[in-house]
C-alpha cells in the first residue's frame, strides 16, 4: 500500500462511515450500493490538497475543467441503474476520475468506459489498476458514439448532460436494459430510460447539476 493510500488511513474508514449514514439519511435505501461505497477509498479519486474534502456532499474539481460527482449522485444513479438486480455488462459515458467506474465494478460482471480527454484517462487507467480492479475495459473516445463491438449492455450510465440521448447509447441498450443520466438544457434532471419490447419508456427524477456531455475527443 502506497503512502498516499494508508495516509488517511483510520479517519478515512470514519469519515466514510458517516458518509453512508448520510446518504441514508438522503434517501439512498440500496444496501449493496451503500456498503461498496463504504469500502471504496473516495480520497484516492482526487487531488491529493483535496484529500479531506473528499467524503463531503460536494462535487470536486479533477482537472480539465471536469469535476468528481457528489457521493448523493453516485449513490442514486448506482441505485437507478442496478435496480436491485446485478448487472451482466455495464457502459459508462465519461470516466473522470473513476470513482463511479470503481462502483460500478462492483455491481456489473463486466463494465466498459469511455472517456474522451485522454491525458485525463491516463491517469484514472493508473489509479483503477492500482486499486487492481480487473473487471473494467476503459477506452479514449467519444462516448456518443457508444461502444457497440461490446454491446448491446444491461445498462448504460451516462455521467455528463445532454439535451437529447445519442441514438446509438438508445440502440446499445438491451431490451429488458437500463439508462440513467442527467437530461436537460438549463435545468437538468435524472433520467431513467428502460428499454422494453414496445419501445423506450422515460422517467423523470432529481434535479442534478453535471457538465455537458462533449462531441469529440482531447488528445493532450
Ligand atoms: N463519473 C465521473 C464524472 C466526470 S464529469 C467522475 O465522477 O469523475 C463528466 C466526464 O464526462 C468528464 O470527464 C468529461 O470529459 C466526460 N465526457 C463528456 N463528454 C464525453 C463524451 N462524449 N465521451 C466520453 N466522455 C465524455
Amino acid at each position: 500500500m502506497s503512502v498516499r493510500h494508508s495516509g488517511i488511513g483510520m479517519t478515512s474508514q470514519r469519515t466514510r462511515l458517516r458518509m453512508i449514514e448520510r446518504l441514508r439519511a438522503q434517501g439512498i435505501a440500496d444496501e449493496v450500493v451503500l456498503t461498496i461505497m463504504g469500502a471504496v477509498p473516495r480520497h484516492i479519486f482526487v487531488e491529493e490538497a483535496l484529500a479531506s474534502r473528499a467524503y463531503e456532499d460536494v462535487a470536486l474539481p479533477i482537472n480539465y475543467g471536469q469535476t468528481i460527482s457528489n457521493p448523493w449522485v453516485v449513490a442514486r444513479m448506482s441505485e437507478l441503474l442496478r435496480a436491485n438486480a446485478s448487472l451482466t455488462k455495464v457502459l459508462e459515458i465519461g470516466t473522470g476520475c473513476g470513482y463511479q467506474t470503481a462502483i460500478l465494478a462492483q455491481i456489473a460482471k463486466k463494465v466498459y468506459s469511455i472517456e474522451r480527454i485522454g491525458p485525463l484517462l491516463t491517469r484514472t487507467r493508473i489509479r483503477l489498476q492500482e486499486l487492481q480492479i480487473r473487471n473494467i475495459h476503459l477506452k479514449h473516445a467519444d462516448g456518443m458514439l457508444g461502444l457497440a463491438e461490446a454491446g448491446p449492455f444491461d445498462g448504460i450510465i451516462i455521467t455528463a448532460v445532454t439535451a437529447h440521448v445519442p441514438t446509438p447509447l438508445l440502440e446499445q441498450l438491451e431490451v429488458g436494459g437500463r439508462m440513467v443520466l442527467p437530461k436537460g438544457t438549463q435545468k437538468q434532471n435524472l433520467c431513467v430510460i428502460e428499454r422494453t419490447a414496445q419501445g423506450y419508456v422515460e422517467t423523470v427524477l432529481e434535479e442534478v447539476n453535471f457538465v455537458p456531455l462533449l462531441a469529440g475527443v482531447v488528445k493532450k
